[in-house]
């Protein structure tokens, strides 16, 4: 069999793959929103069954035989072109699969399964101890898990990498202690100015069909796309991805809180812009993938943020949220709209933290999960150590850990390394929202006339499109012509900030 003919077969077996995990999504989906309370137990098995067969196929022994062909030739090199960025993308997600141990694989998903269990009760019980022993056991497992994939510097790269491909421990920190270094100041600023945004304007009553209105009216504008997806309700928001023509994104609904719905709304929408946006004749495969969480977490973040929580967005929009919610919006002025939206204060629970100091919260977690993993710090001495550094950098301290350090249940899925790529979301967007205002010639005016096409064709183009066929911080470089940095994020917030809050 000649390269062509190898390379053919695998993009449709890795494409069938594909179609069989968006069968398990599509459950899993179900299982969120419309599923009857009773029918969980046979949708476990529907759902082990199907994961057990999409496993299966990642490491089938086929898959290497035909990457072993491939291994030199046209398509072996670092191209950018689709057909080499396929066999380079199928053989990284490959080896990675198959240096993993299968007795490690197997102890994993025991000691997470476990975990979650326990974080659950420590959580509601307050009591740290609880989760402490699985938890170390969950951080023995990751640091082998490090091991057996291979690391240059940091064996925290090893797990970073899975999420954010490419990054590393040392392109990161500087970038985080930088904007860490700033950002403390600039919130101690905000919580000492005798300024107070009117906060309690989002907690009037807001009726949830007219909520629901709104939502999906603002989704659709920033250009989700509702004939190729749906917004549906679920406790917990998110965005997945059925089909090429199928993204669903879910929100929550609070009578007395506008903000929870609305930028929740605009955030899963820039998300499913962003699947929206990838080539459908490269479904499944890595030409037509996101490139990294990062990258997709600042497509949400670019429409939350910039666009969602700016001036000229209210502009435009206030008027028809006021007529929305007219009884409710009658005696309010856009300008206190604006402030309100854009509350700034130090607080405990990373989900519930604005724009600003929501970045305190991961660096809190990166520093803290690399020491972990690295051996510094161990798990008996986490607590004290979280809030050691909410002290430190936010100023306040957990009155117990389930404010604290069991708020989140990232560790206890043993999911390490993914907590930065939060905020990796928002240094991308900020900058690309930069290099867009700069190319398309001012995106104020733009948005204050509701003119969105523009920026969502623009990340259409620099972004969505080129799917895997660069590295996130590459496909960053080339659009906005900049290295990350932590400085167009800055820029944004002092932008913002300061004349509301009114700080030097
Ligand atoms: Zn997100």
């Amino acid at each position: 069999m000649n390269q062509t003919e190898t390379l053919t077969q695998l993009k449709a077996f890795v494409r069938q793959s594909a179609t069989l995990e968006s069968v398990l999504a599509t459950l899993e989906w179900d299982q969120q929103t419309y599923m009857p309370d009773q029918a969980g137990e046979h949708r476990s098995e529907q759902v082990a069954m199907l994961a057990a067969m999409v496993h299966q196929r990642k490491t089938d022994a086929q898959l290497g035989e035909w990457l072993s062909n491939l291994d030199e030739g046209e398509f072996a090199g670092g191209d950018e072109n689709d057909d080499a960025t396929t066999v380079r993308m199928v053989r990284r997600a490959f080896e990675r699969q198959s240096k993993m141990p299968e007795s490690l694989v197997t102890n994993l998903a025991k000691a997470c399964s476990k975990g979650q269990q326990q974080w659950a009760r420590a959580r509601h019980e307050q009591r740290f101890d609880l989760f402490a022993d699985t938890l170390e056991e969950i951080v023995r497992l990751k640091q082998q898990q490090a091991d057996a994939i291979g690391f240059e510097a940091s064996p925290y790269d090893a797990l970073l990498d899975e999420y954010e491909p490419g990054m590393t421990v040392a392109k990161l920190t500087p970038i985080l202690a930088g904007l860490r270094s700033d950002l403390v100041p600039l919130i101690a600023a905000i919580a000492d100015s005798s300024c107070h945004a009117p906060v309690e304007l989002l907690h009037r009553i807001f009726p949830v069909a007219q909520q629901e209105v709104i939502g999906r009216q603002a989704a659709s504008e920033i250009g989700f796309d509702f004939e190729r997806g749906r917004l549906d309700v679920t406790h917990h928001p998110f965005c997945t991805e059925l089909g090429p023509d199928d993204t669903r994104i879910t929100t929550r609904y609070d009578e007395s809180f506008f903000s929870g719905s609305f930028f929740g709304t605009l955030h899963e929408a820039g998300h499913g812009i962003y699947q929206q946006g990838l080539r459908s004749a490269w479904y499944g495969l890595p030409p037509g993938t996101y490139v990294s969480l990062g990258m997709h977490e600042s497509q949400s973040r670019l429409w939350e943020n910039q666009v969602g929580r700016s001036q000229p967005f209210w502009q435009y929009y206030f008027p028809k949220v006021q007529a929305a919610f007219a009884s409710t919006l009658q005696d309010v002025t856009v300008d206190s709209w604006f402030f309100a939206v854009n509350h700034v204060a130090p607080s405990l629970i990373r989900v519930e933290a604005d724009e600003a100091t929501y970045n305190l919260h991961i660096i809190i977690r990166f520093e803290l999960e690399q020491s972990l993993i690295g051996g510094q710090l161990s798990v008996k001495d986490l607590p004290e150590a979280w809030n050691q550094k909410y002290r430190d950098y936010l100023g306040i301290e957990p009155a117990n850990d389930a404010e604290g350090v069991l708020q989140d249940v990232h560790w206890s899925a043993g999911l390490f390394g993914y907590f930065p790529t939060y905020t990796l979301g928002n240094l991308y967007a900020a900058q690309l929202f930069d290099a867009a205002d700069r190319e398309l010639g001012g995106l104020p005016a733009l948005m204050a006339q509701g003119e969105f096409t523009p920026l969502r064709d623009w990340l259409h183009e620099k972004i969505h499109r080129k799917g895997q066929t660069l590295d996130a911080a590459t496909m960053a470089r080339q659009a906005t012509g900049e290295e990350l940095s932590h400085q167009a994020l800055l820029r944004h917030l002092r932008a913002k900030l300061a004349p509301l809050y009114q700080l030097d």
